[in-house]
């Protein structure tokens, strides 16, 4: 039997949200707003800043004054906008294609899907607060203080970012860190002053080399020069060249002591300059007792539903459940579609996965 597709999630895919177009992030929530409106639930919209969409942030469930649970989900995609001509919304079976449809609408939607049931069945077994996000493609640069602050009044948390390798969960992520090089040397004619001249593009290899050096698998430590900008004509020694740098660590000692050694880079050369600027993006998400427990509660749920709950080794890519954790609130993080194709063009999510998932969603919010 063929899944049937929601008619609403395919009006969520067809509105395409890229982070940096705060127009279609809005229809989005708008979109959102719509869904909710008639549901006993207290809706505050946050106004986007630096161009970015807005956020909603959702209260509902017993008006107590204890912990709430919290839960995340972003509506931004990394698409731009005509990806839908490259992507169309098709199904092939259990599979629904289309764009965000699995990073991370499909997972949106069945925790609001959830969310609005609880509402309406006044089941919430503790406060519940919901914040929809316009930014978590970019490192969440402008919502991260409000998860922070939402979060030290939290039990739990909740992140519906997409489930992996037959519906797994994440209970633990690396920590990002990000950083920019500018090495500035002294330009000269290749020909006729070579002496002259200081290489920024020689440095910059130089350093590049002891960066990548610093990559450890042992202990889960990565770090990876992704973009290299140097120079200016064939027949010039360079003046000018910038790389990235993207730092992966599993832990929090590890994320402070490469930062401080990246951050201390220095110039082989007194003749060329050397100026790092970043730092860790977001601390690492650690499988700590509290998410342990946690993790346990909804296997027990799942059980009841019906099905395994599992999840998968340490994820490389960071979340917004990277901040939540890291201020010791148990984080559960992977509860949304399942699928594959994140940030590609094959991306899909997988039908079946929606029921199951949203029940699970429910019946946390019933029972933590
Ligand atoms: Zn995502």
């Amino acid at each position: 039997m063929t899944p049937e597709v929601p008619a609403d999630l395919l009006t969520w895919i067809r509105t395409e949200s890229p982070t940096h177009d705060s127009g279609g992030v809005n229809r989005m929530m708008d979109l959102v707003q719509e869904f909710l409106s008639g549901s006993p639930v207290n809706l505050e919209r946050i106004p986007g800043t630096d161009g970015l969409g807005d956020c909603i942030l959702l209260r509902a469930g017993p008006n107590r004054d204890e912990p709430c649970t919290l839960v995340l989900s972003h509506l931004d995609t990394v698409h731009p906008v005509g990806t839908l001509a490259k992507l169309p919304i098709r199904q092939e079976g259990d599979r629904l294609y289309g764009p965000g449809v699995y990073d991370m609408k499909g997972g949106a939607y069945l925790a609001l899907h959830a969310f609005r049931d609880v509402t309406r069945a006044a089941s919430a077994s503790r406060p519940v607060t919901f914040l929809v996000t316009s930014d978590e493609e970019i490192g969440s640069p402008m919502t991260r203080p409000i998860i922070e602050d939402l979060a030290r009044s939290s039990a739990y948390t909740l992140v519906t970012e997409p489930a992996r390798d037959g519906g797994k969960i994440v209970t633990s992520r690396k920590g990002v860190g990000r950083f920019d090089v500018h090495v500035e040397g002294r330009p000269a004619h290749a020909g006729s002053r070579h002496q002259d001249g200081r290489s920024a593009i020689r440095e910059a290899a130089r350093l590049i080399l002891a960066v990548e050096g610093m990559t450890d698998y042992g202990r889960g430590v990565t770090t990876t020069v992704g973009l290299v900008n140097g120079g200016t004509a064939v027949n010039t020694i360079p003046q000018h060249c910038q790389f990235t740098i993207d730092l992966r660590v599993t832990n929090a000692a590890d994320g402070e002591a490469c930062s401080a050694a990246i951050l201390a880079l220095q110039s082989g050369n007194s003749d060329v300059a050397v100026h790092v600027t970043g730092g860790m993006n977001r601390p690492p998400y650690e499988r700590s007792p509290g998410v342990i427990e946690l993790f346990e509660k909804a296997q027990a749920i799942a059980a009841e539903i019906g099905f395994d709950l599992l999840d998968i080794p340490q994820s490389g890519g960071g979340s917004d459940g990277n901040f939540t954790a890291a201020l010791g609130v148990p984080t559960l993080d992977g509860l949304g579609i399942d699928g594959d194709g994140a940030h590609t063009l094959h991306e899909y999510g997988l039908l079946s996965s929606i029921a199951p998932r949203r029940e699970l969603m429910r019946r946390l919010l019933e029972s933590l």
